[in-house]
């Protein structure tokens, strides 16, 4: 029996609901930046990569961090060419004998730097692919890579986002947003260290420009007008000279409000193993 004193109204009972819900889905981000990118998902028993740029070693210590084996993953998802998304993609097939699906542009690309590959399954900038009850729809991006392709995973009706490496804000990425209940978005640099930092002119225009990545500031604009928002967004592929951590989460918090769940992926470790 409550006591009077401690009964509420139904506003305040529904507020004082912790945000409860359960998800199949679960995700880590290995590692995000330009020194090398790996993101775990897993849903209804499949388990999946996204990206290589991490060494073997590493990937598979991370994973065990969490209790997952990387032997047990079913397949490896390349975004694009670039090193710090494919670098050891032949080690994580040659040691723990895992199938690779990439563009046929990224299989090229890539084949002189990766050594031997034996299992190389290709598909095209917005095929959706299928691992059981789970699929992993792709989206073309304006990224300078060829067949550069950002990702959204689909199980039991979750939707996660795999979002960097994007270009710059495109037309139709505001709207694959506002369908995700979570995502790992750019949010690459912030303007005035970019313009101030120490950076060649030529590397600071192909970052700031429609090839290059996305800032702080664009990406707050995506999420700000983008309702519902997910539930959560981890903030990808930080520039470790043009950003920091802190002003990232500091610059979205400013627009989006301090109690948005926000958090920035790690450079250097894994993050802890969230649900969707
Ligand atoms: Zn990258
Ligand atoms: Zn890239």
């Amino acid at each position: 029996m409550i006591a009077p004193s401690q009964q509420k109204g139904l506003g305040d009972v529904v507020a004082a609901l912790p945000i409860a819900y359960t998800s199949n889905m679960l995700t880590c981000s290995l590692q995000s930046g330009s020194n090398g990118n790996c993101i775990y998902v897993e849903a209804a028993g499949v388990r999946l990569l996204f990206d290589a740029g991490i060494s073997g070693r590493q990937a598979r210590g991370r994973l065990a961090q969490h209790d997952r084996d990387i032997h047990d993953v079913d397949a490896v998802i390349l975004s694009h060419r670039h090193g710090d998304h494919t670098r050891c993609a032949g080690v994580y097939q040659r040691s723990y004998n895992l199938p690779l699906y990439m563009t046929p542009a990224t299989h090229l690309a890539i084949k002189p730097f990766v050594g031997k590959l034996t299992d190389v399954r290709t598909f095209q900038p917005r095929d959706t692919l299928t691992f059981g009850p789970v699929s992993v729809h792709t989206i073309a991006t304006p990224h300078d890579a060829a067949e550069s392709v950002a990702f959204v995973i689909s199980a039991e009706g979750r939707h996660l986002g795999i979002f960097t490496d994007l270009g710059h804000p495109f037309r139709d990425l505001a709207g694959a947003l506002a369908d995700l209940h979570a995502v790992y978005l750019e949010s690459n640099y912030d303007a005035v260290m970019l313009a101030t930092g120490g950076y060649p002119e030529e590397l600071k225009a192909r970052i700031r420009g429609d090839g290059g990545h996305i800032s702080n500031d664009e990406a707050v604009e995506l999420l700000r007008r983008c309702l519902p928002r997910p539930k959560w967004v981890a903030l990808s592929h930080l520039s470790e000279h043009n950003n920091d951590p802190n002003l990232a989460l500091e610059t979205h918090r400013a627009t989006l409000g301090q109690a948005y769940p926000l958090w920035a992926a790690s450079r250097y470790r894994a993050s802890d193993l969230t649900e969707v």
